[in-house]
């Protein structure tokens, strides 16, 4: 009745580039590199939510090769797994997300990030968690080049009851 996926990912800082993260713009000069916009919170939810489905992961549905996906909005990945999973019975439940990074300091969009989170996965914002946490000065994300993101997703069976489930209990006993 209960899955749980997780999705982790990495990206390089870079000057110059926007800083997308959960699919808030935040104020820093530097951005992420990559083929997309790069938001690697949202990677790395993408991939726990496919995890969760066992249904690949996000460069199986969105190769880095395909100019298609040049400069691409990550929200765009988000709900294409999200479909994906809703098609194959599961739905979300719960969320939880740690971002790492040493700068910019998180604290003050990390509640725009769980409420634009939260919308993107229709779930209510107390079922969506953002931590952040340094690299406390030390490897690629302590030295200030890059952010990395952890993720972890529930999700449930859509014909789910509480009924069928006792039902199930009573043939497998
Ligand atoms: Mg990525």
């Amino acid at each position: 009745m209960f899955r749980v996926g997780s999705g982790h990912d990495t990206h390089r800082l870079e000057a110059g580039r926007p800083l997308v993260l959960g699919g808030v713009r935040v104020d820093h000069p530097k951005g992420l590199a990559g083929h997309s916009d790069a938001d690697v919170v949202l990677h790395a939810v993408t991939d726990a939510l496919l995890g969760a489905a066992a249904l690949g992961d996000i460069g199986d549905l969105f190769p880095d090769t395909d100019p298609a996906h040049q400069g691409a909005d990550s929200r765009v990945f988000l709900a294409e797994a999200l479909a994906r999973v809703g098609r194959a019975g599961w739905r979300p439940v719960n969320l939880d997300v740690t971002v790492f990074a040493q700068e910019p300091k998180l604290g003050p969009v990390k509640a725009a990030i769980r409420a634009n989170l939260a919308g993107l996965l229709g779930l209510p914002t107390d079922a969506v968690s953002v931590k952040a946490k340094t690299g406390e000065k030390v490897g690629h994300v302590g030295r200030g080049e890059a952010l990395g993101c952890h993720a972890v997703v529930l999700v449930q069976k859509t014909d789910f009851t509480a009924e069928g489930a006792e039902a199930a209990e009573k043939r497998q006993s």
